[in-house]
C-alpha cells in the first residue's frame, strides 16, 4: 500500500514540520471553544517532544497562535493531556 502524502504542520514551539498525525491539535472552534485533536477554527499544533509540550512558555505560545486567552480549565485539560504523553512516550517509529 502506497501511503498518501502526509500533512505536514509545524509545532509551535520548536517550529519544526511534522506529520499531522503525530501532532497534539489543539483547535479554537468557533462554537465549542477549545478543543483537542477536533473542531474547525484556528488550529495549533504540539509536537511529542518533552522539550516541545513541557515547555514552560507553551501555554504562552499557545495563546499566541491561537490568538485567544487560555481558561485556566483549558489548563488543566491541557496538562492531563500532556500527561498521557508521559505514560506513552515517543519511541521515535
Ligand atoms: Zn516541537
Amino acid at each position: 500500500m502506497i501511503p498518501k502524502n502526509p500533512v505536514m504542520r509545524i509545532c509551535i514551539s520548536c517550529r519544526k514540520t511534522y506529520d499531522r498525525k503525530n501532532l497534539l491539535k489543539i483547535t479554537k472552534d468557533h462554537k465549542q471553544g477549545i478543543l483537542f485533536h477536533k473542531g474547525m477554527g484556528r488550529s495549533a499544533y504540539i509536537c511529542q517532544s518533552k522539550t516541545c509540550y513541557s515547555d514552560s512558555k507553551i501555554k504562552k505560545k499557545l495563546q499566541k497562535a491561537l490568538k485567544t486567552d487560555l481558561e485556566p480549565e483549558f489548563i488543566e485539560i491541557f496538562e492531563k493531556e500532556i500527561k498521557t504523553y508521559n505514560d506513552y512516550p515517543n519511541k521515535g517509529i
